[in-house]
């Protein structure tokens, strides 16, 4: 299923088809992500089309330079990235995609701290589990 996207601002539009929906829906400890704090799913890197913006994206790389992550230059908010795991995939945004919420019961957490280029393999750091708001620990 196709779904469209933005950033907050509105520059940035987009189209994409997810690997499998919300089911890939994670977040990772990385230095980066952790500031970052998105929930991120799964697309194939040619099934994410920009349709307006594409001049108003900017990317961040660091480290090997291998994952790049693109955002809004106007509002600042981070679109997709390039995955540094497999460059022919994307992390999207989930709050960017139209009516959805990154506010998922269960959203599993990737070792980004030991990645798995880095290392052997990917591993589950963990999994955050929200009960509501006022019970997340
Ligand atoms: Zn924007």
């Amino acid at each position: 299923m196709k779904m469209s996207g933005a950033c907050h601002c509105g520059a940035v539009q987009f189209t994409v088809t997810l690997i499998d929906g919300l089911a890939t829906a994670r977040r990772c400890d990385c230095s980066f992500c952790a500031m970052r704090g998105a929930v991120a799913v799964s697309a194939r890197r040619n099934d994410l089309t920009v349709t307006r913006g594409e001049d108003a994206l900017t990317r961040y790389t660091f480290n090997t330079d291998t994952a790049q992550h693109f955002f809004c230059k106007h509002c600042g908010i981070y679109t997709h990235h390039r995955r540094r795991s497999n460059p022919d995939e994307l992390g999207v945004n989930l709050a960017c995609l139209k009516d959805q919420t990154p506010f998922l019961p269960v959203v599993q957490v990737r070792d980004g701290r030991n990645h798995p280029t880095d290392t052997s393999g990917a591993r589950l750091a963990g999994v955050l589990r929200f009960t509501n708001a006022g019970d997340a620990r």
